[in-house]
């Protein structure tokens, strides 16, 4: 982050920190307001109880009429209208209740009025954030965009293409189809989609459960892919029926005997390999009695370690059956989003010398874009002849001797077929040279 966005940061949060201190004190206003209505409100609903229990003893022994009223007493509540209606001297609400209640009233429309008017202030408030924000951050990446490229329909596809995937990897199957409809996909297209995504949708629809504390599907995994994952030194498998044992021992006493077969019946191939850890599980069964929250395996069953297990479990599923634990769109996004700044920087060096052109029609940005090495999934060649990466215009070639140079290096070295290798340096034929991959 550079010095400017720091300040942008800063700026915005100050905001912020205004807002939420605002919001803090209106939440502590609020429940008091409440909290006062609330009491008033019960006060109120005890007088209109007491008055009810008179006027029904009263019109249970004389039988009048609620035809003709005459009631000075203006209320605005329905709640009184039965009471007010009652039209004789001794039926009517005293005084002093008729006072309490228009009292009430009052102070509830005063306080709901005032708390309303609050509200529509911090609103105001909130909605003000998102102008300082915009007012602090560049909201326009237009100048960074290729539109063209989305101009080819065979382009625009693979993008939809790309976000039907990204559904469909997270079970959302529906939404992956309503997709495909309204971009009219080929079926051949929709196949793909939930043919390449369908192994991963298993293996995360697993993860969710597992975070939901629900082992039976991942055990079920595990089982199946045991052997592979062991070859693997998975820790996976270990984990999920060590989790399951400390489940059912956390059910008390009566699950006692279901843990030690379990342990017995699970455990065992892992006997060697985790001798000390088994054995260490083995002793929580002293804690039984007390709970075993309680004991010192209470953190055995914590949150954390839940979280964890489905993590690694959506690791190694994934690294077993060779697929991304990524969606290709998060990755894009999440690269694209670590390479904007610097282009917006170098946008505007290209603009101010009009370099412009030197962005547009190449298939490579104009600068190296540091990521993450999470974003690095395979090796890159630079041509150790004209210092450059290699790319798909520009490919790496193996010469018959072992050495490796860019394609324009080649042609740029040979002499008709002619070619010296710079390097050891064999005479050889340009044309033998044959392309690698990275
Ligand atoms: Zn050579």
């Amino acid at each position: 982050m550079d010095n400017n966005e720091v300040w942008a940061c800063a700026s915005v949060e100050k905001d912020l920190d205004r807002v939420v201190t605002k919001l803090e004190q209106l939440h502590e206003n609020a429940s008091a307001e409440i909290g006062d209505i609330a009491s008033l409100m019960s006060e109120l609903v005890k007088v209109l109880g007491k008055a009810e229990q008179t006027v029904t003893t009263l019109n249970s022994s004389t039988q009048v009429g609620s035809g003709s009223v005459d009631d000075p007493m203006d209320i605005e509540h329905g709640m009184h209208m039965q009471v007010e209606t009652e039209p004789a001297a001794p039926q009517r609400l005293t005084d002093r209740q008729m006072e309490i209640i228009r009292e009430a009233i009052l102070k509830c429309n005063e306080r709901v009025q005032k708390l309303s008017t609050e509200h529509r202030d911090l609103h105001g408030s909130i909605s003000k954030i998102g102008k300082v924000i915009d007012r602090n951050f560049t909201a326009d990446f237009t100048s960074t965009m290729r539109v063209d490229a989305l101009l080819d329909d065979e382009n625009l596809m693979l993008l939809n293409k790309a976000i039907a995937k990204h559904y469909c990897r997270q079970g959302m199957d529906e939404v992956a189809r309503t997709l495909i409809k309204e971009c009219k996909m080929t079926e051949e297209h929709a196949q793909d989609v939930f043919d390449s995504e369908r192994e991963f949708a298993d293996i995360y629809g697993i993860w969710v459960k597992i975070q939901k504390r629900e082992l039976d599907d991942a055990l079920r995994w595990t089982m199946r892919f045991s052997q592979q994952l062991l070859d693997r030194h998975s820790l996976i498998e270990f984990r999920l029926h060590r989790m399951r044992f400390m489940q059912l021992v956390s059910y008390g006493l009566e699950s006692q005997h279901e843990a030690i077969v379990y342990a017995r019946t699970h455990f065992k191939k892992f006997a060697v390999r985790y001798e000390h850890e088994i054995a260490n599980l083995m002793a929580s069964f002293i804690y039984l009695p007390g709970g075993l929250e309680n004991s010192p395996y209470k953190h055995f069953l914590a949150q954390e370690m839940w979280t964890e297990l489905s993590f690694i479990f959506l690791k190694d599923a994934c690294q077993l059956l060779g697929i991304s634990k990524n969606s290709a769109l998060s990755v894009v996004v999440n690269a694209g989003c670590t390479a904007l700044p610097a282009l917006l920087n170098i946008k505007q060096v290209m603009q101010s010398r009009q370099v412009l052109g030197m962005w547009n029609g190449c298939d490579e940005l104009p600068i190296e874009i540091d990521l993450q090495p999470e974003f690095r999934f395979h090796s890159i060649f630079a041509c150790p002849i004209l210092r450059q990466q290699t790319s798909e215009d520009n490919p790496p070639k193996k010469l018959t001797c072992g050495h490796v140079i860019s394609n324009d290096a080649l042609h740029k070295l040979s002499n008709g077929h002619v070619l010296k290798c710079p390097y050891c340096p064999v005479e050889q034929n340009a044309e033998e040279a044959v392309r690698i991959y990275f």
